[in-house]
């Protein structure tokens, strides 16, 4: 029995199937890729090829740091104005008393 997947496929040729051996003991009947076997059987990647590829690849997860020093000039700030809050607070609590 064909499967919904392969009801829209052209019948492959004999040649181009894939011809792994499947869990139920027969041979896989999809049509196989460029290595021979279809895209459930073709194994793990191998990885980029292409310059392209292997620049997309590198920079995918990169920490550019291109707004770090913004970020910790702000932080500053904020340390600072926090600083004088407390230190004026504390004045006016011992003029108070
Ligand atoms: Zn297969």
């Amino acid at each position: 029995m064909r499967s919904i997947a392969q009801e829209h496929v052209n019948p492959p040729g004999p040649a181009s199937l894939c011809g792994a051996k499947t869990r139920q003991g027969r041979s896989c009947t999809a049509p196989g890729l460029a290595n021979g076997r279809c895209k459930a059987h073709g194994g793990a990647s191998t990885g980029p090829r292409t310059a392209e590829g292997l620049l997309a690849s590198r920079t995918a997860r990169l920490k550019h740091g291109a707004y770090a020093q913004a970020a910790k000039l702000e932080a500053r700030r904020v340390r600072d104005l926090l600083r004088e809050c407390a230190e004026t607070l504390a004045r006016m609590h011992k003029e108070a008393e």
